[in-house]
């Protein structure tokens, strides 16, 4: 690996400004919050009966898929995309329940129709299904409404809005489209408070059996709430462009790996992140704004080798932009040569889900062949507020190889 010194883009951000820092830092001592109470403001904003607040959006799932599991207890699978973040098959695993997969489409992250119908006919007669996950990964919406034809309603449909938060299908806020959905506040995410996940449902069943099971969460402890307060300062200075470098040359930061982890906490949120999102939907609609400008300046210019993977509508805010490359050679390429100037662009994740090692024996005999395609080829550009006219124009001539 090379150490490069300069400014380096990371590949996604969502800063949080330090004077937001500063002003949650009271609310690590006491519960007083001025009067905001971020869960009322959620459930105003998305027009949802219930919002519950957890430490990450992996233990938002978790919640929910031990929710559903009350409501359905003979069922014990969860579909989803085979090609998704870690953190998803992960959570199932720690809930106990199964990783069934469906395909992803041709030059698409969402789920394949053909199969998925095959799959929904199947489980007609066993009917294992818990509920089937529909995420709209880096924020491209999915084809909610097409997949929702064929799931039926028989089996719930929870939005995987972890990377969406903010955006809309045909005007419908993502979220609020299936029967729950959680959001992620994690680092890199729409908005981030470093670490937290978001649950919103309008079913008053799950919503009722979720209010229970987040009683029994942990809370965060002095010293995670201190263990957190460093890492929110410590981030929000290094993943400036100027500084950026320096924590992508420190190996034990692991800076853009993906893992697959079962071991993490379950705790409800502390007041110290609730204060964190104090100006949240003014955050959320400023890094929105950017996004879109900057997503807008690709449009007419992609290469003609790279596809764009999420075309549908030009004026979108992702937090990432996916462009799909013609083999692993290319795009292994590309990585390098930004990797080298600085430029933010990076692969995702590393392989299909049913290639994760620690599970991978699950799915022997199975095959995703788009969704592996897509791990291999796939890379994103950056379109965080960090990104400069600049940095835009260095990225456009590196991909057309100026
Ligand atoms: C990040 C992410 C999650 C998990 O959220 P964390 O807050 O990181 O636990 C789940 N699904 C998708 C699609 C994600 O991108």
């Amino acid at each position: 690996m090379t150490i490069r010194i300069g400014r380096t883009l990371p590949p996604a951000a969502a800063p949080i400004p330090l004077n937001d820092i500063l002003h949650a830092l009271p609310s690590c001592l006491s519960d007083d919050t001025d009067g905001f109470c971020f869960e009322e403001e959620i459930r105003k904003e998305f027009k949802q009966r219930y919002c519950l607040l957890v430490s990450s959006g992996k233990a938002a799932l978790v919640l929910i898929l031990r929710a559903l599991q009350k409501l359905y207890p003979g069922r014990d699978e969860v579909l989803i995309p085979a090609f998704t973040c870690y953190s998803v098959p992960a959570a199932i695993k720690k809930a106990g329940l199964k990783v069934k997969l469906c395909d992803t489409g041709v030059r698409s992250l969402d789920l394949d129709k053909k199969q998925l119908r095959k799959i929904i006919e199947t489980n007609k007669k066993e009917n294992k299904i818990l509920c089937v996950l529909v995420t709209h990964l880096f924020g491209c919406p999915a084809d909610f409404y097409g997949i929702k034809e064929i799931v039926g309603d028989r089996i719930p449909i929870v939005e995987d809005a972890a990377q969406a938060m903010g955006g809309e299908i045909e005007k419908n806020k993502m979220g609020t489209l299936g029967d729950i959905a959680f959001f992620s506040l994690g680092r890199g995410k729409a908005l981030s408070t470093m670490e937290g996940g978001v649950i919103i449902t309008n079913r008053r069943d799950l919503g009722d059996i979720l209010c229970d099971l987040l009683k029994e969460l942990e809370i965060y402890t002095v010293f995670d709430t201190v263990k957190l307060v460093v890492k929110t300062i410590l981030t929000t200075l290094l993943q400036h462009p100027l500084l950026f470098w320096l924590p992508k040359a420190l190996p034990f930061l692991r800076l853009g790996e993906t893992l697959y982890d079962c071991d993490f906490p379950m705790q409800k949120m502390s007041s110290f992140q609730k204060g964190l999102a104090a100006n949240w939907q003014k955050r959320l609609q400023m890094h929105q704004k950017v996004r879109r400008a900057n997503i807008k300046f690709w449009h007419g210019r992609m290469p003609h080798n790279l596809a764009m993977v999420c075309l549908r509508q030009k004026e979108i805010s992702l937090i990432r932009l996916p462009v799909l490359t013609e083999s692993v050679e290319v795009r292994n390429a590309f990585c390098l040569k930004s990797e080298q100037a600085g430029c933010g662009i990076m692969p995702t994740y590393p392989t299909a889900i049913n290639e994760i090692p620690q599970i991978a024996e699950e799915f022997t005999g199975q095959r995703f062949p788009n969704a592996k395609k897509t791990a291999k080829c796939l890379m994103t550009l950056p379109v965080h507020e960090y990104v400069k006219k600049g940095d835009r124009s260095k990225i456009n001539n590196m991909l057309l190889g100026i």
